[in-house]
């Protein structure tokens, strides 16, 4: 690369910006599988790992070679494919520390605001608990990707099942505050579903009709739903707008503070 007199940040990060290669991919019966790869380094990442073979093929198909898996949560649906990736591949296996001893194969825990490498690529740590008690996000800030696991869906949100709603709450604000164009890769392909209840909610949310249209032509055309950007789920995603005060009426509850809002929207889902 050609050396260049002193570039300021935002040069720096234009000239830089979008190394990253991402392959997705479904695994078992609705997982997602994803593969981040930096292509001045070749460093290629699995995020999670929920069955090693779609992820071997995976490897394969684009002729990426693994040197990392970055964990979100200890669920099995997402760790059942560390075990033979590793045996295959010596790859580093990098996990929330505050649910590692659930995880297999561990090399490197990390907690918030720790930066994770693969390659030339940096991800910051962020933790969302919730659906479980230790789950992380990572969120590769110049690249405007992040890996959300199984806090945030498109258009819905994880099962609240190892933490509270208020806990939760905050992990979906903490992902809500991230730039808007930030791509959002989830654990799980839910968002037809997802729509369904959401418009339960918010029947004449304009956004989330336009989302409803659109994720009904992706699945039509056998296309995943996913990636999604933080300002689109922003606009349509009911479980990010417990704080709006018409979704709080929507759901009778006007006035209440938003996590008291979340969780009755979360139950309401729940039962749905
Ligand atoms: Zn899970």
């Amino acid at each position: 690369m050609p050396a260049k007199a002193a570039p300021d940040i935002n040069e720096t990060r234009r000239d830089c910006a979008m190394p990253a290669k991402t392959h997705l991919f479904l695994c078992l019966q609705d997982n997602y599988g994803v593969l981040v790869h930096d292509t001045a380094s070749g460093a290629t990442a699995a995020i999670d790992a929920p069955e090693a073979g779609p992820i071997e093929a995976a490897l394969n198909k684009t002729g990426w070679k693994l040197s990392d898996i970055l964990v979100t949560h200890h669920h099995g649906d997402h760790t059942g494919g560390i075990a033979a990736l590793k045996d295959h591949h010596r790859c580093r296996v990098v996990a929330p520390r505050n649910e590692a001893a659930k995880i297999p194969l561990v090399d490197e825990t990390v907690g918030e605001g720790d930066a994770v490498k693969v390659g030339g690529l940096s991800a910051r740590v962020l933790e969302t608990p919730g659906h479980t008690a230790g789950h992380i996000a990572y969120w590769f800030a110049s690249e405007a990707l992040a890996f959300v696991g199984d806090t945030l869906f498109s258009i819905g949100c994880g099962r609240v099942i190892e933490g509270t709603p208020e806990m939760m709450w905050r992990s979906l604000v903490k992902l809500r505050d991230l730039p808007g164009e930030t791509r959002i890769y989830c654990g799980h392909e839910y968002t037809q579903a997802n729509i369904r209840f959401a418009q339960t909610v918010e029947p004449d949310n304009l956004a989330l009709i336009a989302r409803a249209a659109e994720a009904a032509d992706q699945t039509a055309q056998h296309k995943p739903t996913i990636p999604t950007t933080i300002d689109s789920e922003k606009a349509a995603n009911p479980f990010l707008r417990a704080d709006v005060a018409e979704v709080a009426e929507a759901v009778g509850m006007a006035g209440k503070a938003a996590a008291q809002v979340f969780a009755e929207i979360r139950a309401r889902k729940n039962k749905f």
